[in-house]
This record gives structure tokens, sequence and C-alpha cells, in this order.
């Protein structure tokens, strides 16, 4: 797997050619600092070398981290419709997840670096989005922390604006997390685990 691509894009800003050198894989068992890359968005982000403007590419990235368990790809591109994408098979027997955006691909990572099932947390969002105000529809919910008893999920505008923060106890995920993890995906592909995939699989079973 060839670790880098180089692409020629436009700055957003003063349309001066950037020559780009982004990486296609990321191992995080072998450079951990690439997580806090990741997690604060500054693998995506480039200055442009002519006027200074900072400004995020999303590009096609698989992200590996075989000690916890997991291996995701990161395709923008990917059809709305596409639900999985075959893995390679060094990567069988991991949890592949298929992500279409960086703040979907930072919430895999903060859950699996948590050691919580993405599942289970798609079926606590599920849970919370019921309990929503109608006015709240149009929000989307991303796994952030888990500390005190909690886990959190920031609430993002249908523009992506930070909206709040919504919790539910531990007790809620651990009750929930029988039914998460029975929730089958299909093994040697990259599998979206998304909103709209858990509510199929539980409108599929009944
Ligand atoms: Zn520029």
């Amino acid at each position: 797997m060839a670790s880098n691509v180089e692409v020629d894009l436009f700055c957003p800003s003063c349309h001066a050619v950037q020559h780009l050198k982004m990486p296609t894989s990321v191992d995080l068992g072998k450079e951990p600092n690439q997580q806090y890359a990741i997690l604060t968005d500054s693998l995506f982000t480039h200055t442009c070398t002519k006027c200074g403007t900072r400004f995020q590419v999303e590009h096609e990235l698989v992200v590996v981290h075989k000690d916890a368990g997991y291996a995701l790809l990161l395709a923008p591109d990917a059809k709305e419709e596409t639900s999985k994408v075959d893995a390679p098979k060094e990567l069988a027997g991991l949890k592949l997840r298929l992500v279409r955006n960086v703040n979907e691909l930072k919430e895999k990572v903060l859950a699996f670096e948590n050691l919580l099932d993405d599942r289970t947390l798609e079926l606590c969002k599920l849970y919370l989005g019921l309990r929503q105000e109608p006015a709240d529809q149009q929000a989307t919910l991303f796994f952030a922390e888990h500390r005190d008893g909690q886990l959190s999920f920031s609430k993002l505008g249908p523009t992506g604006e930070l909206e709040g923060m919504v919790q539910v106890p531990d007790s809620l995920y651990l009750e929930l997390d029988a039914k998460g993890k029975s929730l089958e995906t299909d093994p040697g592909k990259f599998q979206r685990v998304d909103p709209l995939w858990v509510f199929g699989q539980i409108a599929g079973s009944k």
C-alpha cells in the first residue's frame, strides 16, 4: 500500500496551485501521533504557500490500529447508497468501517480507542433521537467522550455547527450492548455503521 499521494489543488482563497502530499494510509500502532492529527483536523488541514489561508482537504484514507482492533476507510467520494466496500485481506479480523467525512472518522476513532462498540453507540443515538424535540430532528449526533459514568455526544446542526452536547448514562449503553453486538456486519468489508444502517438492521430483524 502506497502511503502518500501527490495532488495539485487550487487554494480556495487566492487560487494559487498547491502541491499537496497526502497520506493514503495511517497506522496508529506505528504512528500514535497521527491520532491527535486526526482528532484535531490537522491531518486534513493545509496552509496555502502563497496567501497563508488554511483550508481542509478530505481525501481517501485508511486508518488502521491493529492493537485496538479496527481499520477505517474514509471515502469522501463514496456514494450515499454505498454501505460497504471490499477491504484488503490483511485487515481481516478487525472491525472494518466505512466513513464518508472527517466527523464520522473522528467519531469512530474515539469510540474504538475508548473500547466502545460503535453499533451500541448508534443504538444510544436512536434512543436520544426519539426523545428529541421535533425542531432538533435536523441535528446529527457524534460520540465525543466517555467519562464520569456518562457518554457524551456532540449535536451538530445541518451546516455542521455545534449546537450543544447530550449525555446518556453508562447504564443505557450497557442495557443496549447485547443488542448492538448482535447486529452483524459483513466480515472482509468496510461497513458503514451509522444511524440509517442501525435503523435498517433493527427494522429488518423484527
Ligand atoms: Zn492562497
